[in-house]
């Protein structure tokens, strides 16, 4: 049996943001993962600005080797294509400019598989001698002692831990049964994602594309284009909407790919190069407590994706990093009580709550797509708006003033 300060279960981005921001911090933990990196994770692959500024707070170097990196594409913004097909770019940073070259210096989003991404985080684990990783290694079982966690797993694995960091992702069974955060299908989507080689069409700089088409409502449609000329294709709808309509995703993404007109021209020559998967989103569109007596969740399993964008790579490896720095408060006062471990839930939603509520509502616009379609209509000619929509993107501080109402008024003021 091994005994550590602090176990972290799942490696992933959250998992690994914790182990790697635990070491920077002097902390030793061991992390545990069921699957042997590198490995797969059904996801759109697209990075947000988000992520590198939180590598970049646990670690420039680290932030410095995924920029130099080559298994990513550089990507400078989102295409938005409301039901009424009109289209919005909108850059990653606010001051964005298509024939800006200065701007192409610094991109803050790439697409990369999940395959090259997690492993380039599992790499850095394994560079720092704090971290003990253990990959193939599924834990199941869960035991609250009075001085830890005894956490067991497949091959007779155990470990002790003062405290426990769950890392394990949508599928947390810790979350559900300790935790006891059940998946409500209105707070839930259902993704499906193919790699296809050969889509034409695509935006010079890289956008990544959300069609919100009529069919889908109130979920979308990605293309996101990848190195080597291929692209993560998929769709996402609120699992609510699913069961309500009983859709087939994968029926309705292929019947889009073959049949819609604008869409069978861009496949006229793509390629499936992979199976369709399917996995759960569990969205952060309610607030929930993610802490109790000597755990914390961190990323998926914490429900922290954004509503509106299905962005939950950058918010894992946020509540990853937080909460590593609470688990340093908690060691340093030798308490591991939930009252002590609330403040990591403050923390998040601090954080996050502001960015997670925008896109909350965002997201219930859809419901309207008349609504939608008037909102890409002005935006397309309204600087303050696009500006509020790059800063979706960009970082948590600036979306502050999204909070405000005075905002919205200026807005609907100035709609020319
Ligand atoms: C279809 C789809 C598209 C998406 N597109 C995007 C996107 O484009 N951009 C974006 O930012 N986000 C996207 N997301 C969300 C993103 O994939 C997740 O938010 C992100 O992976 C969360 O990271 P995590 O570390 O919390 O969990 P995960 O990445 O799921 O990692 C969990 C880890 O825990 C391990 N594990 C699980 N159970 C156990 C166990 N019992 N014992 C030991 N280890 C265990 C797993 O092997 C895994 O390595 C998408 C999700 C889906 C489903």
């Amino acid at each position: 049996m091994f005994e550590t300060k602090v176990c972290i279960v799942g490696a992933g981005p959250a998992g690994a943001a914790a182990a790697l921001q635990l070491a920077q911090s002097g902390v030793e933990c061991i992390v545990v993962d069921k699957a042997v990196f590198p490995r797969d994770k059904v996801c759109g692959d697209g990075l947000s600005g988000k992520v590198i500024t939180a590598l970049n707070r646990i670690d420039p170097a680290i932030a410095s080797r995924l920029k130099a990196a080559d298994f990513k594409v550089n990507s400078w913004g989102v295409t938005f294509v409301s039901p009424g097909r009109h289209s919005l770019d909108v850059g990653y940073r606010p001051d964005y400019n298509s024939g800006n070259e200065s701007h192409k210096e610094t991109p803050i989003g790439y697409v990369c598989k999940r395959m090259d991404f997690d492993n380039f985080l599992v790499e850095e684990i394994k560079r720092r001698s704090e971290i003990k990783l253990f990959e193939g290694v599924t834990i199941d079982k869960y035991e609250l002692q009075e001085d830890g966690y005894l956490v067991s797993g497949s091959n007779g694995f155990q470990v002790k831990a003062q405290l426990l960091i769950v890392a394990n992702g949508a599928h947390s069974a810790f979350t559900k049964e300790v935790a006891n955060i059940t998946m409500e299908p209105k707070h839930y989507v259902a993704g499906i994602r193919a790699y296809y080689k050969n889509v034409s069409g695509n935006n010079a700089d890289n956008f990544i594309e959300l069609h919100f088409l009529k069919n889908l409502l109130p979920g979308y449609f990605w293309i996101f284009p990848l190195p080597n000329g291929e692209a993560n294709v998929g769709v996402g709808v609120l699992s609510e909407a699913v069961r309500k309509k009983k859709m087939n995703l994968k029926k309705s993404m292929l019947d889009i790919i073959e049949n819609d007109p604008v869409f069978k021209e861009r496949f006229k020559n793509a390629e499936l190069t992979s199976s369709i998967e399917g996995y759960g989103l569990p969205l952060g569109s309610k607030q929930r407590v993610i802490s109790g007596n000597r755990y914390m969740l961190v990323g998926d399993a914490a429900y922290l994706i954004d509503p509106f964008t299905g962005e939950g790579i950058g918010n894992g490896l946020y509540s990853g990093r937080i909460a590593a720095l609470q688990a340093v408060e908690a060691l340093k006062a030798n308490d591991f009580s939930a009252t002590q471990l609330a403040k990591y839930d403050a923390e998040v939603y601090r954080v996050m709550g502001p960015e997670l509520k925008l896109s909350h509502r965002l997201q219930k616009l859809i419901n309207y797509p008349w609504l939608f379609n008037t909102l890409m209509k002005i935006s397309s000619r309204n600087k303050q708006l696009q500006e509020l929509l790059s800063c979706m993107f960009y970082e948590v501080d600036l979306r502050k003033k999204l909070a405000k109402p005075s905002f919205y008024l200026k807005l609907l003021l100035n709609r020319n």
